[in-house]
């Protein structure tokens, strides 16, 4: 290649980049569910020298030299978390939530064994399907029955089956979370027949550690599973926690060497600040997370929208769907609000066959992001009526975008976490974000 071939590509990249950053970061209403944004402090914490570094293994046994301070922050991280989530036991180096459910159900289960997930088209994971990482690790699935009344796994039917089924293991927890599950039940039935209860708290951790949502490993499940980036705003990656010390011991001899050899070190200091931060702001962001996403529910139906669990008092989470079929279905409703500026996902509702995945009835919306920067249920509102103009009023989606991107300009700085102190932005590697 020639000289301005190299300037030319570089100057693309970072074109591209930047353009991406502006978008997401300060023109566009994020409604992703599984979402959220760091700190200023944490994101400081995330650029450092660790994101180039190698520990395989455990803090202190590790398989290279090097690590005497990412063993340090690695021990404190698990300290933190420790505290934060109120168990013994946790285990940080899964690198993403589905990595995490790979190590604890290759532990429980192997290829013929049967294991009881909720149901797909309720919420469940791929990773927790045959289609996923269940699949590939040979263990077969079979669906708990989901009560669409209550929106929610059917308890009776669900001990029964696990009664004839006697699976390995069970998952609970799921990608469309509204209302807990009956962990407890679950629990008591499972342990019956010698079954594993496996949480995967993905999208409630930072619910769970805003102690708004309950903690299924104090509720009687053996292990839970989760990301680290959806409602609990820190580093995207994963974490297993447990007050099962066997459970936690073949856990964290397995994460190495069985699915992660390096665990991506520069998480570790970020997922620290965040978990101080949540200790101090978590309540507050929890509860005001919940109390907008069931504004904006309600607020939608006002709009004239059809959002199924109405009648439940819409959700108790961050996340709830709207029925979008008599507006065209999910994937062109999703569509249109993209091209409004206003980022969510198509999602399959219960009653959708799973071939329905690629335009299924509903959407799936989260205000734990824009939570983050500073919403409150009354903007929350104001962003029902921008929906409605796309959507409902079939206003053109790239003039209501100008509205999104004036909208937007109020909410741009993160609250519920700290920033860089002065006296520590002298000593920061400078890698600021392109913008
Ligand atoms: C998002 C999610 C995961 C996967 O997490 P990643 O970090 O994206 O791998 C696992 N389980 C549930 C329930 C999820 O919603």
């Amino acid at each position: 290649m020639k000289d301005t071939e190299y300037v030319n590509l570089l100057n693309k990249i970072v074109e591209i980049t930047q353009k991406h950053n502006r978008w997401r970061r300060f023109e566009c209403i994020n409604l992703i569910a599984s979402e959220n944004v760091m700190s200023p402090l944490a994101e400081a914490a995330y650029f450092t020298d660790m994101m180039h570094r190698y520990a395989e293994g455990k803090p202190r046994k590790r398989y290279y030299q090097g690590n005497i301070y990412t063993d340090e922050i690695e021990l404190l991280a698990m300290d933190l978390m420790s505290k934060l989530l109120d168990v013994e036991y946790i285990e940080p180096r899964p690198i993403s939530g589905t990595i995490a459910n790979a190590v604890v159900f290759r532990n429980l289960a192997g290829p013929g064994d049967k294991a009881l997930i909720a149901p797909v088209q309720a919420g469940a994971h791929v990773s927790h399907t045959k289609f996923g990482t269940l699949g590939a690790l040979g263990i077969q699935q079979v669906e708990l029955p989901f009560d669409q009344e209550s929106w929610n796994i059917d308890v009776d039917k669900g001990v029964k089956l696990i009664r004839e089924i006697r699976p390995k293991f069970i998952t609970l927890g799921a990608s469309v979370y509204l209302f807990p599950h009956p962990t407890k039940e679950i629990s008591d039935a499972a342990h019956e027949v010698g079954a594993k209860v496996v949480h995967d708290v993905a999208h409630v951790l930072g619910l769970i550690a805003g102690k708004v949502w309950p903690n299924p490993i104090h509720e009687g499940a053996d292990v839970a599973t989760s990301s680290t980036h959806k409602t609990f705003p820190g580093p995207q990656g994963g974490i297993i926690f447990t007050n099962d010390r066997a459970m936690y011991k073949a856990v964290s001899k397995t994460v190495f060497p069985w699915f992660v050899s390096n665990h991506h070190l520069h998480r570790l200091p970020a997922l620290a600040v965040t978990a101080v931060e949540m200790m101090e702001f978590g309540r507050e962001y929890a509860e005001q997370v919940v109390r907008n996403a069931r504004a904006f529910a309600e607020a939608l139906v006002e709009e004239g929208f059809k959002v199924p669990t109405e009648g439940l008092g819409f959700t108790k989470s961050h996340a709830f769907v709207v029925d979008v079929r008599p507006q065209g279905g999910g994937a062109k409703v999703a569509k249109l609000l993209e091209d409004a500026n206003i980022i969510l996902n198509k999602n399959l509702l219960p009653w959708d066959p799973p071939e329905a995945v690629k335009d299924p009835s509903g959407i799936r919306i989260g205000t734990q992001e824009m939570t983050r920067f500073g919403m409150r249920e009354n903007d929350f509102r104001e962003l029902a009526k921008l929906m409605r103009e796309v959507i409902i009023d079939g206003k053109d989606p790239t003039e209501v975008r100008k509205k999104v991107i004036e909208f937007r300009k109020n909410f741009v700085e993160v609250k519920y976490g700290y920033k860089v102190p002065k006296e520590l932005e002298e000593s920061l590697i400078k890698v600021p974000m392109l913008l």
